[in-house]
């Protein structure tokens, strides 16, 4: 018998019309919808695509997402500036900026000139801070499209061992923190993690967050555990995760299948910052 699927296309769909029922309720209440600033220099294939795909589906829930363009040439002062103007606005709940950044210009330093609350990626060092100590904030929308998955499908958190496989400030080091809040017993691997299958067959709950190809194969895996897949890797014009699906499914008792499992979650999660933003701005 194989793993069941923890299936991110049907949960997103779900989240997404529920998302779009209270974002009408909010815009009825207040007569203007939540709206997002998508920042972004330069014409990246990949983060134009995504920012696409973000308006596109904002579109359908009725939050208004506009792009905050700028030309690769800017210099680090003028997209500071561009930012700090972005968080003084009144109109704007939500602002993400788009990676990469023009050659020369700091990432930290367009964070820092983000409104903390505003930062609906979950980006600013005061979120992060939020988040290690368990207080209201922002929190990055691939982490948290990955416990509603777990959540929504009733899978016991508390008490259980979790293994996370990354250490990224967007998705590994999150993730551990949403786990251990949720009183998981957490472990974090990395690169320099001494024998990974010791660690991850010791888990209940298993996530890789890593950029590996089928690093995690089915012989890694505690016979029943739950799996959750960050990964995105291509292998030819094939999406693969970082779990070797085939073998894992075998051993798993759920798994997150990619393409079609955290991946749908993001921007619909990403969305709900949004929303959350927008109500916070005006008082609740
Ligand atoms: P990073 O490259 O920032 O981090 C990768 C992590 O994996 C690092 O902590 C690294 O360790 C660790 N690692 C690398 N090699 C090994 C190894 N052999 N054994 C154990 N650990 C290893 O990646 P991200 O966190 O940004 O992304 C992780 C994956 O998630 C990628 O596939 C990315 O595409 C995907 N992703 C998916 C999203 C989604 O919506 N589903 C959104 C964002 C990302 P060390 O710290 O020691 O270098």
């Amino acid at each position: 018998m194989g793993a069941k699927i923890l299936d991110g296309k049907a949960l997103s769909r779900q989240m997404r019309s529920e998302l779009a029922n209270e974002v009408e309720s909010f815009t009825q209440s207040h007569g203007f919808a939540p709206k997002l600033v998508i920042f972004r220099a330069g014409d990246d294939p990949a983060s134009v695509w995504y920012a696409k795909s973000i308006m596109k589906t904002a579109a359908k829930v009725g939050i208004e997402a506009v792009e905050d363009l700028h030309p690769e040439s800017a210099s680090q002062g003028e997209l500071v500036q561009a930012v700090a103007d972005l968080s003084a606005d009144d109109a704007v709940h939500g602002i993400i900026l788009q990676e990469p950044f023009p050659e020369g210009v700091s990432g930290a330093a367009l964070v820092a000139a983000l409104d903390p609350s505003k930062d609906v990626d979950g980006v600013h060092p005061v979120n992060a801070g939020r988040l290690l100590r368990n207080e209201p904030g922002f929190v990055p929308a691939t982490p948290l499209g990955g416990l509603k998955l777990l959540e929504r499908n009733d899978i016991p958190i508390k008490g259980a061992r979790a293994v996370v496989v990354g250490r990224s400030d967007i998705v590994g080091k999150p993730m551990a923190l949403l786990l251990l809040h949720r009183h998981a017993t957490v472990t974090i691997c990395h690169s320099r993690t001494k024998d990974l299958a010791w660690e991850t067959r010791h888990a209940d709950i298993l996530v890789a967050a890593v950029g590996r190809a089928r690093m995690i194969t089915g012989d890694m895996i505690k016979p029943g555990a739950v799996v959750i897949d960050f990964g995105t890797n291509y292998e030819g014009d094939k999406l693969v995760g970082d779990v070797d699906f085939d073998s894992a499914q075998e051993v798993a008792g759920f798994i997150t299948p990619v393409p079609g499992g955290t991946g749908p979650m993001t921007t619909v999660m990403l969305l709900w910052n949004v929303l959350s933003a927008a109500k916070a701005a005006v008082g609740g």
